[in-house]
Parts: C-alpha cells; structure tokens; sequence
C-alpha cells in the first residue's frame, strides 16, 4: 500500500493509476486542469500548476512516493518534492532527457549510437553544419519539442536563415541531426528498479502520421537478431543512466541492419500501450513495481498485437461503427480489440482520445481490420 502523488494528469497517469489501483495504491495527481483524465480516476486530485510551489508542497506531504507522466518538470519543483518526499527516479534522469543535446551525449556514454550531430550557434554554424551532413537534414530544438513541434527538415541550402530565424525564436539551443533513411521506425521499453534488475519489453515498430505515432506492431516485422540488440540497446542505456522506473527508447532501423537512437522519455510511452493486453506484465504496471522497488514482472508477449491510436477526427467514425456486430470480436480475422479511452470531453483534431489495441494471431489480419474499418482513412 501507499500513496503515489503523480505529477500530471493526462493519459499516461491515467492509466498508471488504473494499474496501480489494482495493486493496492492509492493515487494523487496535480494537475491544472479540471476534469483530467488522470484526476478522473486518481483518489485525490489537487489542481493548480506544474510550477506552483505550494501545490508541489502539499502533493509532497500526501505522497509516499512520486512520479511524474511528462519530462518538462520544473528543476525548483522537482528539488521540493525530492526534499519533501520521496522521487525514485530523481532529477538527474529528468535533467538528461530534458534537453537533446545532453541526452544524446548520455546515450553515446553509454555506448549506443546516435545519428551524427552538432550543436549549432548561429545561421552561420547551421550552413556549415549543413553542408558537412548533407541534404535532408534535421534542425531541432533542444528542448521541449514534441510530435515534430520544433523541427524543420532541411532540405537545400536555401532554407538555412529561415530555418535558424524560425527555430531560435524558441529561446533554447539548437542540434542538427543527419537525416536517416531508416527502414523502419522502432521503440523499446526497459524498467529499471533501484536493486538494478532491468527488464525490456519486446521492441515495437512504430508507424508515424503526420509526425503523431499511429500504430505499433509488435512482434516489429525485423530479424530477430535486430529485435534483440534494440532491446540490448534498450537495457544498456537503462543501466548507464541509472533508470528507475522506465524509459522508452526510440530507434531508428536502415536498411543494413544499423540501429540509431532518436530519443528518450523516462516514463511510460504510446508505443508501449500495447502492452496492457498483449504482455504478461503492462508498462503502467511494471512503472509501479520499479519505483515501489517490487520486483519486475515479466515482459513476456503473450500474444501478437497492433495498437491504433484513437485521435479527435477518429471519435466520430468509431462511434458510428463500436456497437455493430462483429466489430469488436472480428471473428473472420481472428482478431479481438481492445478499446480505452481517455475520459477527455472534446474530441480536437490530433488529440489524444484513446487507443485499441487489436489482438491476433497474425498481425496481418490486425492490419486488414484497420482498414475494413475506415476510421483511420482521412488521417
Ligand atoms: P515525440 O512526439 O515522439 O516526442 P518529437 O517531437 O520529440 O516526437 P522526434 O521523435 O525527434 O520528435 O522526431 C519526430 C519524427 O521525425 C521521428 O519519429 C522521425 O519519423 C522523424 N525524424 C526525427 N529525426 C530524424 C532524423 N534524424 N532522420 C530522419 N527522420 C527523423
Ligand atoms: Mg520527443
Ligand atoms: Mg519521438
């Protein structure tokens, strides 16, 4: 038992607090918005901002333990809750994987590649930096970008003042990445639990539209030995970070087998919302057992799996389609879905809304479902 004081109410705690319910937790969250899907489900819920320092206080004296479900969180908010409560996965790990530049250099710390980097200064650094990789390359914020926000894909020497005018306006530093033809788009998630047993779940191939993760399948259609050295990747960096908790690591896959790391979230990920019916363990789960000093579960996919994402445009669509029969058990497929949903009121385009996760023998059929159902067709 305990409490777990949650910083953020989104999706992710959600469904931490679902699982660790089940466990016997309790669950506070602090949030600023009323009616937050994690608040909706949480025992207590405190609603004031991420940087109120009184809020931070008070969730420190509710909480046995604290987590957080976003990577953004303050510096001067995390040392309070370190100094009033107990934060497993520290700030050191926050620090790292809030700023691209120092999560790159922690990954290639702990071995693992990364696509060719610099960071840049000034529009004059970025052409030379641009000439040096070559086009397309990739210009990103070093902090708080998310679904492709802080991004330009340069693709001539043209665009490099606009590119460099656009971005700073941002006020952070900048990297440019080489660009990866990759192959294929990948994700595994380790735990990592403070008496340093380290467990991976089994890697997903990811499908991004219009930068938003779309589906993961999994098992990810790649050689096993792929599969295996991006959960070796995975297990290294959770070792020499120092994780406790999860982290989700996202690669990129080419053509001649290579594996480059894109980035890192210390926390529970899209991609890995497959694993709430398809594993042994879920990620939600297995983040409570870490940062509780449980014991890991096992990771053990039980059966082959597809998640969908459920955005805002997708609502409608599933409405019209989730009490027809056969819809959910699409017995001619073999395929069963699962659908969750976020508790969030209005359905806004690319939001967030919920996800299914469609599970088959045969992650073919998963994918033939999607289509028969045309939800996703507009994108
Ligand atoms: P997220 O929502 O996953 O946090 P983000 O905004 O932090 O996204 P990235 O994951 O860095 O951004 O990039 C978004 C997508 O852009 C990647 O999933 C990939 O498809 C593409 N991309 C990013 N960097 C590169 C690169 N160096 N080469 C090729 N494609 C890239
Ligand atoms: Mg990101
Ligand atoms: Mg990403």
């Amino acid at each position: 038992g305990g409490t777990i004081g949650v910083l953020g109410g989104g999706q992710l705690g959600r469904m931490l607090a679902l699982a660790g319910r089940n466990m016997g937790y309790r669950f506070v969250t602090l949030d600023p918005t009323e009616d937050a899907p994690c608040g909706q489900v949480a025992d207590e819920q405190i609603l004031a901002n991420f940087d109120d320092v009184e809020a931070a206080r008070k969730l420190a004296a509710l909480s046995d333990v604290i987590t957080y479900e976003f990577e953004n969180v303050d510096a001067h908010v995390t040392s309070i809750l370190m100094n009033e409560s107990y934060v497993p996965q520290g700030s050191e790990l926050l620090y790292t994987t809030q700023h691209r530049l120092r999560e790159k250099r922690a990954i290639e710390a702990a071995g693992v590649p990364v696509a060719p980097y610099a960071e840049i200064k000034s529009a004059a650094e970025l052409k030379d930096a641009v000439i040096k990789f070559g086009t397309p390359c990739v210009l990103k914020t070093a902090t708080g970008g998310y679904d492709g926000k802080g991004q330009w894909v340069i693709r001539s020497l043209d665009e490099v003042e606009e590119a460099y005018e656009t971005l700073s306006r941002a006020k952070t530093e900048l990297v440019l990445e080489q660009f990866i033809h990759f192959d294929k788009e990948l994700s595994v998630i380790a735990a990592r639990s403070p008496r340093g047993e380290v467990k991976a779940f089994p890697a997903a191939e990811n499908i991004h539209v219009h930068n938003i993760l779309h589906q993961s399948i999994v098992p990810a259609r790649i050689p096993a030995d792929v599969q295996q050295e991006a959960e070796k990747l995975a297990t290294q960096i959770a070792e020499s970070l120092g994780v406790i908790g999860l982290i989700a690591v996202e690669l990129f896959l080419t053509k001649d087998g290579q594996l480059y790391v894109n980035e890192l979230a210390p926390r529970p990920h899209n991609s890995g919302h497959y694993t709430m019916e398809a594993c042994r363990t879920s990620q939600f789960e297995q983040h409570v057992r870490a940062i509780c000093n449980l014991p890991l579960g096992s990771t053990e996919l039980l059966s082959p799996v597809v998640m969908v994402n459920l955005l805002g445009e997708h609502i409608e669509p599933l409405n019209g389609k989730v009490d027809q029969p056969g819809f959910l058990e699409a017995a001619d497929l073999g395929v069963s879905a699962k659908v969750h949903l976020y508790g969030k009121k209005e359905a806004k385009e690319k939001r967030k809304m919920g996800h299914i996760n469609l599970l088959t023998s045969d992650v073919e059929q998963a994918l033939t479902w999607i289509e028969r159902t045309r939800i996703w067709e507009s994108k």
